[in-house]
């Protein structure tokens, strides 16, 4: 592997990005640096945001420069504001060994009038978008009929944008003779329109495939029926209990929507697009790059100056029709050597968009299941636990307190004073899960080949609609339900608990009032007596084979944590 040194790079450059903490060349930069410093003419970049692109064309257009001659000489352009203020950053930063240079961002939403005092004294590098660098052409405060080097930076987001024919114009104003650097994610049409009209015989840099999506990004996918999309949104985040994500939304409007009911159900969120002033859009974009926001709710063009490294995950909440925007949303994690992963939640209808993506970026994604509430819930209380273990501990601070909390609590075992603690972050997760319906998962094949594969496979549905049991197993209805704060967990615990031996349990589904439960079928008989005469409180537990049917009365009382008994036997519900 090559050193900035061995590229070419002058050593007042080597020094600031050492002091940067650069400390070799990444590979779109061994590719780019000695093309550009042997003064190729022009040249396609193919390379997604975070592979260090900037200082690839960065490093060399500083050393290009010749301070001695002020005026412009290299042109960036770039979609956005965020975008052009990022770059030009990183422009002063690698140059801060070099005297005299001048980096000029360029960009709408600011003063024109600075601009153009900057421009009257001199620079020598424009950063820019491109509808204000054509306001200032027109004013004639700047002139690009000396520039000798032009890169188009994320030229597809520029093409998206709308800025092909800006990008035309802006090109007619520099000299003929010049050279071209072309960065891109992907490779559109389009592109290769531009690059056969404004280049000659480029040099073609690829890093990473063709239109393929980073390595280190997986894809996965959730498929769940439309009107489920948030409650699945919820899910997913709960069970990543460190996610640091950003949600892409389709509209302004739905992206508003899905902030605003985070924020409701008590999520760090909040929302990025253009309905919000540029100041509100620098607030939250600050907020989220300091992490003071765990997720961003984005639509795609409000979220394209966003430059974090450390996005852990992309949720598409719901998928983009132009895939070349997926491929962008995905490029936001899994940057800068860390991994990341990219997360669809997608009804039904949206599958063939999958296979589409799956051959755009080469690379397959997987299917999951939509996590339930008692994984969720074992994810987050490991986590915490986890966090516990690792936190740091001031123990200067707490010292001079610690004999009063302990006189308080002596009373209490440690593993109460553990399951308080637990119990005091986790009470209404756990509550919220044991009332929440688990998400049904669409059927993906269509009712014809759903029906034959019924068909094939043994219909589980009896004639009148009830579930038959799978083979070896009875089904049995016990008189409690949803309503009562049954969940799965619980109702195998509490029948674990008082039929002696294990009790293997197959399936189970919860309705309001009542459930049903799978058991092997030598073993129906012994759970259905155990049960017999039992009572939770001052009602009777009716628990027997499902055919024959018997509905229930209403409950009174939850039973999820109450004591249940055999009229004489009280004992503690676990869960
Ligand atoms: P970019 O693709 O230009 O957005 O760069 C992505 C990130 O990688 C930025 O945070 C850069 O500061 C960082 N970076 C660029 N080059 C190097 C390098 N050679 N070594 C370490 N980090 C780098």
């Amino acid at each position: 592997m090559s050193t900035f040194q061995e590229l070419g790079v002058m050593p007042e450059i080597q020094q600031a990005i050492t002091e940067l903490g650069f400390e070799q060349p990444m590979p779109v930069q061994t590719e780019v640096i000695p093309q550009l410093l042997a003064n190729t003419r022009d040249i396609i970049a193919l390379a997604q945001t975070g592979t260090g692109k900037t200082a690839a064309f960065g490093i060399p257009i500083i050393q290009k420069t010749d301070v001695k001659h002020l005026s412009p000489q290299t042109l960036i352009l770039c979609p956005t504001r965020e975008l052009c203020l990022q770059i030009a950053g990183d422009l002063t930063d690698y140059s801060t060994y070099v005297k005299d240079i001048k980096i000029l961002p360029v960009y709408g939403g600011s003063s024109i009038e600075s601009q153009i005092r900057t421009l009257k004294r001199g620079v020598h590098i424009i950063v820019a978008t491109p509808g204000r660098l054509i306001d200032l052409i027109k004013r004639k405060t700047v002139s690009l009929s000396n520039v000798h080097t032009m890169v188009l930076d994320e030229a597809d987001e520029m093409l998206n944008m709308g800025f092909s024919e800006d990008i035309d114009e802006i090109l007619s104003y520099l000299p003929q003779e010049r050279s071209m650097l072309l960065f891109s994610a992907t490779m559109p049409k389009e592109i290769e329109k531009i690059t056969r009209k404004y280049m000659q015989d480029p040099k073609e840099i690829t890093i990473g495939r063709k239109n393929e999506g980073a390595q280190s990004v997986r894809h996965i996918y959730y498929m769940v029926h439309a009107k489920d999309k948030y409650l699945a949104l919820k899910r997913i985040v709960d069970y990543y209990p460190n996610i640091y994500g950003i949600v892409f939304c389709r509209t302004r409007k739905e992206t508003q929507e899905i902030a605003d009911k985070l924020l409701q159900d008590g999520y760090d969120a909040d929302s990025l697009h253009g309905d919000l002033s540029q100041a509100q859009r620098d607030f939250v974009m600050g907020k989220y790059r300091n992490h003071n926001l765990q997720l961003l709710v984005a639509t795609d063009v409000a979220a394209r100056g966003l430059d974090v490294d450390d996005v852990t995950h992309i949720v598409n909440f719901g998928l983009p029709d132009d895939f070349e925007i997926y491929t962008h949303r995905s490029g936001r994690t899994g940057r800068a050597g860390k991994t990341g992963t990219s997360i669809s939640i997608i009804h039904t209808k949206e599958k063939g968009k999958v296979t589409q993506i799956e051959k755009l970026i080469n690379k397959k994604f997987e299917k999951r299941e939509i996590p339930k509430g008692d994984v969720i819930c074992e994810k987050q209380l490991f986590n915490f636990v986890d966090k516990i273990e690792k936190v740091k501990v001031n123990e200067a601070e707490i010292e001079r307190l610690l004999p009063s909390i302990f006189r308080k609590l002596e009373w209490l075992e440690k593993e109460d004073i553990i399951k308080r603690i637990v119990s005091l972050e986790f009470n209404r997760l756990i509550e919220y899960y044991q009332q929440a319906e688990e998400i049904e998962e669409p059927q993906e094949s269509s009712r014809r080949n759903r029906e034959e594969s019924r068909g094939k496979r043994g219909d589980n549905r009896q004639e009148n609609g009830a579930r038959k049991p799978e083979k070896g197993y009875a089904r049995l209805f016990i008189n409690v339900g949803k309503m009562d704060g049954v969940n799965p967990a619980s109702l195998m615990g509490f029948i674990n608990d008082n039929v002696k031996g294990k009790v293997p349990i197959g399936r189970i589904d919860l309705m309001k009032s009542f459930s049903f439960f799978e058991v092997p079928e030598e073993l129906a008989g012994k759970i259905v007596n155990t049960f017999r005469g039992m009572y939770i409180e001052d009602r009777k537990l009716v628990v027997q084979l499902a055919q024959e049917g018997e509905r229930p009365e209403k409950g009174k009382k939850k039973f999820f944590g109450n004591d249940y008994g055999n009229k004489s036997k009280k004992k503690k519900f676990r869960y």
